[in-house]
C-alpha cells in the first residue's frame, strides 16, 4: 500500500528527528486501527458496502480534481460511538459535530444514532474521510523533549492550521476549512442520494465559502466553478498561495476576518458572513474593526 505523506514541523528538528517521527506516524497507518474501543457499536452489517461506496466516491473527487488515488478507508479504521461515548471520548467537540477524523492513525469516530439514516451516515463517513484525505502535517517538539511523546496531531489539516506551541492551542481557518470539506461532501453526496431531504451541516460556513467564490470570480474575472476547483485542489494538496486572492478581493483583513470563523454558530458567524457578502465596503470596514479590536 502506498504510504501517506507529511510535513513534521517542530522548533530545533534534525533530519533524524523528523524521519523518526514519520516512521512512527506511518507504523499507525499500517494497523487496522484502534478496534475494539470500549463502548462502541457493533458495526451493522452493510457497513462494509457503506465504506466501499464511500471510498469510491472519494476516487471519483480525486479523479475529477486529477489528484492520485486517496488510500481506502478500511472497515478496521470506522467506529460507531453512541452520543454519549463520543462526548466523554472528545469532550470539547461542539455539540453539532458528528463525527471526528483522528489524525494519527486516521481513526474514523461517528456519533452513531440509530435513527440517523444510512444516507446520513454515509455522508458522516464522507465528511471525515476528506478530512482523511487532507491531513498533511504533523507538529512535535524539539530533542530535549521525546518527540514521539509530544507528537501532536493538531497541525495542519487541509486549510485549517493549528499552534500547539502556543500557551492555549489555537486554530486558524477552522471554520473555513470545514466550509470546504462539507461542501465537497455535499457535491458527491448530493448527486447519489437524491431523496435526502436532510440539512446539509456548516450551512453558515458554506454561505460565506459561496460569498467568497462569488466575488473573487468577478474580482479576476473566472468562472465560478474555476475558483471553487483550485479551493478544492488546495485543500487535498496544502496549496494554499491562492488564498492572498481573498485579501485582493476584499481588504487586506479579509483572511484575519476569515480565520474568525469557527465551526460553532454563533454572533461572529453572522459578522463574517456579512463581511464577505456586502458590497458596502464602509459596512465591511465597521465589521472588520469590529471583529478584530475582539482579538486584540
Ligand atoms: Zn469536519
Amino acid at each position: 500500500m502506498e504510504n501517506r505523506k507529511y510535513t513534521i514541523h517542530g522548533p530545533g528538528l534534525t533530519e533524524e528527528t523528523k524521519k523518526e517521527v514519520s516512521d512512527f506516524i506511518a507504523g499507525y497507518d499500517d494497523i487496522d486501527f484502534l478496534g475494539p474501543i470500549k463502548g462502541e457499536i457493533q458495526k451493522p452489517a452493510e457497513i462494509e458496502q457503506m465504506i466501499l461506496e464511500i471510498n469510491q466516491y472519494r476516487e471519483e473527487i480525486a479523479t475529477e480534481l486529477g489528484l492520485s488515488k486517496p488510500i481506502p478507508i478500511r472497515v478496521g479504521q470506522v467506529h460507531l460511538l453512541p452520543p454519549f461515548v463520543f462526548n466523554e471520548r472528545y469532550p470539547n467537540s461542539p455539540d453539532s459535530a458528528e463525527g471526528l477524523h483522528e489524525n494519527l492513525g486516521h481513526g474514523i469516530f461517528i456519533k452513531y444514532k440509530e435513527y440517523n439514516s444510512p444516507e446520513l451516515l454515509k455522508m458522516f463517513l464522507l465528511h471525515e474521510g476528506i478530512h482523511m484525505d487532507s491531513y498533511h502535517a504533523y507538529f512535535t517538539r524539539n530533542q530535549n523533549d521525546n518527540p514521539i511523546d509530544s507528537l501532536s496531531g493538531q497541525t495542519r489539516s487541509g486549510y485549517s492550521t493549528s499552534t500547539p506551541y502556543k500557551e492555549r492551542e489555537s486554530n486558524y481557518l477552522n471554520g473555513f476549512n470545514e466550509a470546504v470539506v462539507q461542501k465537497i461532501t455535499w457535491e458527491k453526496i448530493r448527486i447519489h442520494l437524491i431523496r435526502m431531504k436532510t440539512n446539509m451541516s456548516y450551512e453558515n460556513e458554506i454561505a460565506v465559502l459561496d460569498s467568497l467564490i462569488k466575488k473573487i470570480a468577478i474580482r479576476y474575472n473566472e468562472e465560478e466553478a474555476e475558483v471553487w476547483r483550485r479551493i478544492k485542489i488546495g485543500l487535498f494538496t496544502g496549496e494554499m498561495m491562492h488564498l492572498r486572492r481573498i485579501n485582493k478581493t476584499y481588504g487586506p483583513k479579509a483572511l484575519e476576518v476569515l480565520a474568525m470563523l469557527t465551526d460553532e454558530y454563533g454572533i461572529i458567524t453572522e459578522k463574517v458572513q456579512k463581511y464577505f457578502q456586502t458590497d458596502d465596503l464602509k459596512e465591511r470596514l465597521k465589521i472588520e474593526e469590529e471583529l478584530l479590536s475582539k482579538t486584540k
